[in-house]
């Protein structure tokens, strides 16, 4: 399918805007001239549904969350960005694997199984897509998502 990357991000944000609100932490969007790329639009869902689960999970109260997309040279670049608590780097190599949680009782406090971001890379790389993360402790997280807009989709 072609999916209508504004939409796809809306749709993204008002799913947990109640749940923002609720944790007093604000998401923003960012969109510069996004346009469509091609892809499935449910699996797509899911993978914003996991990195804004994520955002909010370790995000604390008065934080800010930005969710962008920007084309570049044939490429679609989608960020979440979060002002959270960070990942260890010792931990960022880890945590695509099934089952990997920073910091267990930290982890377990917020509840989930490790399995979203291995989700989120079979996906993204299902469309022909990258993931990258960079994170600093206090300093938040930012996951980069980029899509070759060129793709063929059926
Ligand atoms: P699940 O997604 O299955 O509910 P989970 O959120 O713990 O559980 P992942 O989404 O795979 O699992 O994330 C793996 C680990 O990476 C998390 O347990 C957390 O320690 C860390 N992590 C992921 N996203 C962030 C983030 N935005 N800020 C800080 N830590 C994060
Ligand atoms: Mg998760």
């Amino acid at each position: 399918g072609v999916v209508d990357v504004k939409a796809w991000l809306i749709a993204a944000i008002d799913r947990f805007q109640l749940q923002a609100e609720a944790q007093s932490v604000a998401i923003e969007l960012d969109l510069l001239d996004a346009g469509t790329m091609p892809g499935d639009r449910d699996m797509l869902d899911r993978v914003l549904d996991n990195l804004l689960s994520n955002a909010l999970k370790y995000t604390p109260a008065g934080g800010r969350i930005v969710l962008s997309a920007r084309v570049k040279r044939n490429v679609l670049e989608v960020r979440v960005a979060d002002t959270g608590v960070g990942i260890p780097p010792e931990d960022l190599p880890h945590v695509f694997e099934r089952f990997y949680r920073v910091d267990k009782a930290r982890s377990r406090r917020k509840g989930g199984s490790g399995l979203g971001l291995a989700l989120v890379r079979e996906i993204t790389e299902l469309h022909g897509g990258d993931i990258r993360l960079e994170s600093r402790v206090d300093g938040g997280t930012t996951v980069i998502l980029t899509f070759p807009l060129q793709e063929d989709w059926s």
